[in-house]
């Protein structure tokens, strides 16, 4: 039995509010946004985060990055600007354990690095 949340999301046993999908990815709104736009962007297969990527998911972290843009240009703020951010683990604070990046926008970001 599979509890993880995001895959609860994708298959529709918890209602999202979708932006996209494709064969690869899963794209919908975050519930508490930390920002005017933010968007979650997950692959439909589950793996925990960062850490458990392995070559055989190249393409699939390709598309998810080439997702992001594709969301930048079609909502418009591809011009403006855009954060995409990962958090892999306790000390990045990742809460989900599904591997998912964040999109940002709307807003001009304080810099971390
Ligand atoms: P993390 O902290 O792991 O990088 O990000 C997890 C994100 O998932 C958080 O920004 C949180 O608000 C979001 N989130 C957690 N549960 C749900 C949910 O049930 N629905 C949606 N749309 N977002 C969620
Ligand atoms: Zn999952």
């Amino acid at each position: 039995m599979n509890d993880c949340i995001f895959c609860k999301i994708i298959n529709g046993e918890i209602p999202s509010n979708k932006v996209y999908e494709d064969e690869l990815v899963y794209a919908f709104y975050d519930i508490a946004p930390a920002a005017p736009v933010h968007i979650l962007i997950i692959p439909k297969e589950h793996f925990s985060g960062m850490n458990e990527a392995s070559p055989a998911h190249q393409a699939l972290l390709g598309h998810i990055l080439l997702t992001a843009q594709k969301l930048a240009k079609d909502l418009g703020f591809a011009e403006d600007g855009y954060r995409i951010i990962n958090n892999c683990g306790e000390n990045a604070g990742q809460t989900v354990f599904h591997l998912h990046f964040h999109l940002l926008a709307g807003d001009q970001f304080d810099r971390l690095v």
